[in-house]
């Protein structure tokens, strides 16, 4: 009688302690849920902010949350996942650096019961991904391309104008989607020889910049404007991504485009990064496109709850994500063209920046 005595006084005692640890996420701390959050860098600034909103959503839902970014090498992405696993999560959302790279780590995973959601972009090749939270990746090009076919005109006939072509790092599916829905719009303008690509370079293989590294497309701007543009003009730039933008623009600017008359071509972007945006704002890169990346976090975030209550999520799309082991149901979330006449509505009045961030 005495020891059971003492064993209810010690148990009302645990209870009595534990009990502020119930009112977050309605579970005493030693049951916490953890999910792992691996981002690929943190030489981007859309990645910095999907860590954050996602840290703090899923903490908001009573997670702990383990949030670690990989500087864009591989090897650091799949140890930080191992970790992770080591270290007891129960979920992953992982945008990968190399969609095809993860394998094995993701085999440990599913080992340990760990559930897996790819962020932004498809992890390819394994069958342990329960659900793809992403955007219209091929809309996203289509909002870059039309960008160009609007701003120039090419559906009056106007042309011919040189163009040049960029994609993003191969080993991301998003690459691809982009490109495609880019060309989608594109070429039939290339077709019809309204569009000329001085370089030749048009094929997916020979425009891509491995790690989505905007050095890389500096440099490949700079050789083509050197061996292709001495007396000709480009006038636009089909870029996927915001950093490779800054550095296309930074090769125009070097030969003189954007100075004593001679215009800056089209430049397209993509992730409204603040770098970005003040360059639209000063009237150098032409457009980007938005992807709310609070959307994004909290759309994974939904996932996540589902796929450790063991329900089904809200998804949006069944039929365009085969990750070579079959279809990943996944929520495309939906991109906004940004220019200097709808910024201020798209990236102030939702919130996204303030004035201030743009550095006005
Ligand atoms: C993302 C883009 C981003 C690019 C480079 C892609 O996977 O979808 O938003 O611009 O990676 O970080």
């Amino acid at each position: 009688m005495k020891r059971f005595t003492t064993v209810l006084v010690l148990a009302l005692v645990v209870m009595a302690f534990a009990a502020p640890l119930f009112a977050n996420g309605g579970t005493e701390s030693s049951d916490q849920k953890i999910v792992g959050i691996a981002m690929p860098t943190q030489s981007s600034q859309r990645w910095i902010q999907d860590g954050n909103y996602m840290k703090k959503e899923l903490e908001s839902r009573g997670y702990k949350v383990d949030l670690q970014y990989a500087e864009d090498n591989i090897d650091a992405q799949v140890a930080q996942i191992e970790n992770m696993i080591v270290k007891g999560a129960d979920a992953l959302v992982i945008a990968a650096i190399d969609g095809a790279a993860l394998f094995n780590v993701l085999e440990t995973a599913a080992e340990n019961d760990v559930k897996i959601i790819s962020y932004d972009r498809l992890i390819i090749n394994s069958p342990h991904v329960s659900y793809y939270a992403t955007f219209d990746n091929f809309g996203v090009g289509v909002l870059q391309g039309g960008y160009i076919v609007d701003t120039l005109d090419l559906a009056s006939g106007a042309g011919p104008f040189n163009v040049e072509l960029f994609a993003g790092s191969p080993d991301d599916t998003n690459a691809g989607y982009f490109f495609n829905g880019a060309m989608s719009t594109l070429q039939k303008y290339i077709d019809n020889g309204m569009v000329v690509v001085q370089s030749g370079q048009t094929d997916f293989d020979k425009v891509a910049t491995l790690r989505w590294d905007g050095a890389v497309a500096q440099q490949r701007m700079d050789n083509i404007l050197a061996a292709f543009y001495t007396d000709k003009k480009v006038d636009a730039v089909l870029s996927p991504y915001d950093g490779l933008s800054i550095g296309i623009l930074s090769a125009l600017k070097s030969v003189g485009y954007g100075s004593n008359g001679k215009a800056l071509p089209i430049v397209t972007g993509q992730d409204a990064e603040i770098a970005s945006m003040k360059s639209i704002l000063a009237g150098e890169q032409a457009s980007t496109v938005f992807k709310d990346t609070r959307v994004l976090a909290k759309r994974a975030s939904d996932m996540v709850d589902a796929v450790l209550q063991g329900v089904e999520p809200e998804i949006n799309d069944t039929t365009t994500y085969d990750n070579g082991t079959g279809i990943i149901p996944s929520f495309l979330e939906i991109p906004v063209a940004v220019d200097i006449n709808n910024w201020e509505e798209t990236l102030i009045d939702s919130g996204y920046y303030t004035k201030a961030d743009l550095g006005m």
